[in-house]
């Protein structure tokens, strides 16, 4: 059988009289010849399961690559496996790293929920909800309250009365949201 990978006597010749490795030279031309898509007479060193067997038995893909003397098909590549291990575990990392983000938010989102329900429950005992939906209209309520616009009129001690009366009638009816005995 002719062995193409192999060196020739002639090469081996000539890398000595260079002053080469001929180990080095012999791996360099398997390699190459494996690159260029060619057939090795020897087959992937992995011991592989079938499911039907309790004994394994040498791969018998096309050999790919060779690692440190002994033969490998593509998928059984060390170095491809390293690789694929590599990916896998950043992947998991990435994965991780997102899991402790939301696990932050979901912290901070409870610990909101939980000063939400103090706060609810302190202003009004009996009906905390109404607290909380009455809060955007506590809201709207004051920033009224804030520009003190009330009806206007020349007289300035009647326009001052206005203005309380109207700010009292502002303050009153955004209180009644919150002060609600019980959910209807
Ligand atoms: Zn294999």
């Amino acid at each position: 059988m002719i062995r193409e990978w192999k060196l020739t006597d002639k090469e081996t010749e000539q890398v000595t009289s260079r002053g080469g490795n001929v180990v080095e030279a012999q791996k360099a031309k398997k390699q190459a010849y494996l690159a260029a898509g060619g057939n090795m007479t020897e087959q992937c060193s992995r011991e592989v399961y079938s499911g039907d067997s309790f004994f394994g038995h040498q791969c018998t893909k096309k050999v790919m690559v060779e690692r440190e003397g002994k033969h490998y098909c593509k998928i059984h590549d060390p170095e491809y496996i390293l690789g694929k291990n590599r990916k896998k575990q950043e992947e998991w990392e990435k994965a991780w790293a997102a899991k402790q983000v939301r696990r932050a938010e979901e912290k901070k989102d409870r610990e909101l929920a939980s000063a939400a329900i103090e706060a609810c429950k302190k202003i009004n005992p009996s009906n905390p909800m109404a607290v909380a939906k009455g809060m955007g209209e506590i809201v709207e309520a004051l920033k009224k309250i804030s520009k003190g616009e009330g009806r206007y009129s020349l007289d300035r001690l009647t326009h001052a009365s206005n203005t309380i009366e109207d700010m009292q009638d502002v303050a009153i009816e955004a209180l009644k949201s919150v002060d609600s005995p019980s959910v209807v």
